[in-house]
């Protein structure tokens, strides 16, 4: 049976964001402990990442964006189109190595060498919108990936579920137009919390109208309104769409003691989450799925729910 891949590297805390910000190195320090720790590093097949090409980012992203964050780093500012969007002189080429990271899984796995994969990666990616940086992101890394297994696979129906606390603001852009990816965000509602989008009646455009699947959560909303919420509007909407592979955008910052988040959700969630994910995958999408960190701010959490993660993976 094919393995699960791990990707995991320590060039990504290269990426530095400065004293205080919360996507903050240690977070991948943190995961890599937990995981190594909990023997599932040795366990998952090791992926080596290598730097995504200007061609394949840009099927996410502008050529000006590209130049704009290059320049931005090798001149040494301190952020990129918005003060949260920190970066070092590193940060383009560990951004890179990020989506590129991703994309190798995601080659692996529809090429069947992997079945699944996790992916530890920073900087996080599903705010990044086509021309600019926003909330600590700055390429899109699900987003890339699923153009590449769209372009390099001819896979046209792709299933994104996002369960950051955050809207997705950037993957849903990339393709709300677009019937071939079905995207699936839970978050707090945007009338609480960042980054103000991902109201319920944001359905898709055009063609790609009924395959953007919003669930926002008012605060304080916990582990009963997730499970209802995947029994009575996930699991039907995967269903129907019946993906030949799930993305998830794996934030671990809709749990209680995020933060930054304002939602509350225990440890069990992010394990019950998973297993959905994994039975829904099983049944409509020969088990392939490829998860990638977005965010979560709690060094604590992420040590225990990343693991647990990985191993219903497994
Ligand atoms: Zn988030």
């Amino acid at each position: 049976m094919p393995a699960t891949g791990i990707l995991s590297d320590t060039r990504f805390r290269r990426h530095d964001t400065g004293a205080g910000h919360p996507e903050a190195r240690a977070r991948l320090a943190v995961i890599d402990e937990a995981l190594e720790a909990s023997g599932l590093l040795q366990t998952c097949t090791r992926l080596e990442p290598r730097p995504a090409t200007d061609a394949v980012i840009q099927f996410v992203h502008t050529h000006d964006y590209l130049t704009r964050l290059d320049a931005a780093c090798r001149q040494g500012y301190p952020y990129i189109d918005v003060p949260e969007s920190a970066i070092c002189p590193e940060s383009f080429e560990i951004a890179r190595l990020a989506a590129g990271g991703v994309v190798e899984a995601a080659r692996r796995i529809a090429g069947g060498e992997l079945k699944r994969a996790f992916c530890a990666v920073r900087p996080p990616g599903h705010h990044a919108e086509r021309d600019r940086s926003m909330g600590f992101c700055l390429l899109n890394n699900v987003a890339i990936a699923a153009c590449v297994l769209r372009s390099e696979f001819k896979l046209d129906r792709l299933a994104v579920l996002d369960f950051d606390v955050h809207h997705c603001n950037g993957t849903q852009h990339t393709f709300d137009a677009d019937p071939s990816v079905l995207v699936i965000s839970l978050h707090g509602h945007p009338n609480y919390l960042y980054p103000g989008t991902g109201f319920e009646d944001e359905v898709g455009l055009g063609p790609g109208h009924g395959y953007t699947l919003n669930i926002p959560f008012r605060p304080g909303a916990g582990d009963d309104d997730y499970r209802e919420a995947f029994t009575t509007r996930v699991i039907p909407a995967v269903g129907r769409f019946a993906p030949q592979m799930i993305l998830v955008s794996a934030g671990f910052d809709a749990h209680a003691d995020d933060p930054i988040g304002n939602l509350a959700l225990s440890d069990d969630s992010f394990a019950w989450m998973t297993e959905v994910i994994v039975e829904l995958a099983e049944r409509h999408a020969r088990g392939r799925v490829l998860s990638v960190l977005e965010g979560g701010y709690n060094g604590e959490v992420l040590a225990r729910c990343v693991p647990e993660h990985v191993r219903r993976l497994l």
